[in-house]
């Protein structure tokens, strides 16, 4: 298997306060790669060092999603970084409230975040119906469709969750970073979002890193595991064997 991300020695300082503290991970292309650990960890300034929201103040980051020898993600704003192949699922969703579901939809199939058009196989620019289509398409992946004229601020959070989740498959996505896709769910949401995500996983080619509280989130997706404690990485391997990792448990614990 080939890396589709690599991290070398980012670290994060947040006046004083080391959040990352000398980070190594490597991505396979395909894999679900769940990164576990207790709160303030670091897992969320993490991801927001992968997508450009933070820069990290020291390290590597090079994505092979486009380019055999890879590229620098290293610096480059939210939206370069998106144009690549990277999308993301916020810890908190955001999706415009004010708009239908339908409308929303529309947003991610009509223009990429650059502003150019996105177009149908014969090169041209994609038409109303052809939007129209795409987007009904991607509600009805996420189990949407029937709910696509209500408006998204009165959807449950777990709905809310699939709509962002629509929005950014709607990308057509190569890396699918989800923070905490679950929080805040009730177990029956929860155990929804978990079947999405596999089904997603089986249609598509997309390798999907997954910050995740959740252990049952974790031992149902993961391939890989990496536990991350005080900004540094303890412990990686598969799933079942960090399930019973001594300096896991002590991390969940002690943390
Ligand atoms: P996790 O997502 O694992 O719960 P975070 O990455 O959110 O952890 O936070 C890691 C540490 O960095 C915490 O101690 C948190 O308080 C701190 N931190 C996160 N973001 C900021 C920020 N913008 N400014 C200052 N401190 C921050
Ligand atoms: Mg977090």
């Amino acid at each position: 298997m080939s890396s589709i991300l690599t991290v070398e020695g980012v670290n994060k300082n947040f006046s004083g306060l080391k959040a990352l503290d000398d980070v190594n991970l490597v991505v396979e292309e395909g894999s679900v790669h769940a990164i576990i650990g207790p709160n303030g960890a670091g897992k969320s300034t993490f991801l927001n060092c992968l997508v450009g929201r933070l820069v990290p103040d020291t390290g590597t980051v090079l994505y092979y999603g486009n380019k055999p020898e890879g590229e620098t993600l290293f610096g480059l704003p939210p939206h370069a970084i998106n144009q690549k192949g990277i999308s993301r699922v916020f810890q908190t969703p955001e999706v415009f409230e004010d708009l239908t579901l339908f409308e929303n939809a529309m947003i991610p199939v009509m223009a990429h975040l650059d502003g150019s058009y996105r177009f149908n196989s014969w090169g041209g620019v994609l038409s109303r119906g052809e939007i129209a289509d795409a987007a009904e398409h991607i509600l009805s992946d996420v189990g949407l469709l029937e709910k696509r004229n209500m408006h998204s601020g009165s959807l449950s959070r777990g709905d809310k969750r699939r709509l962002e989740l629509a929005m950014c498959l709607a990308q057509d996505p190569k890396l699918l970073l989800l923070d905490e896709p679950t929080a805040g769910m009730a177990r029956a949401d929860t155990n929804n979002t978990i079947d999405l995500l596999k089904k997603i996983g089986e249609e598509r080619k997309i390798t999907k890193v997954i910050i995740e509280h959740d252990m049952h989130v974790v031992f149902s997706l993961a391939t890989k595991v990496s536990v991350l404690a005080r900004g540094h990485i303890i412990a990686e391997g598969a799933p079942q064997e960090m399930k019973g990792d001594a300096r896991v448990q002590e991390a969940y614990l002690g943390g």
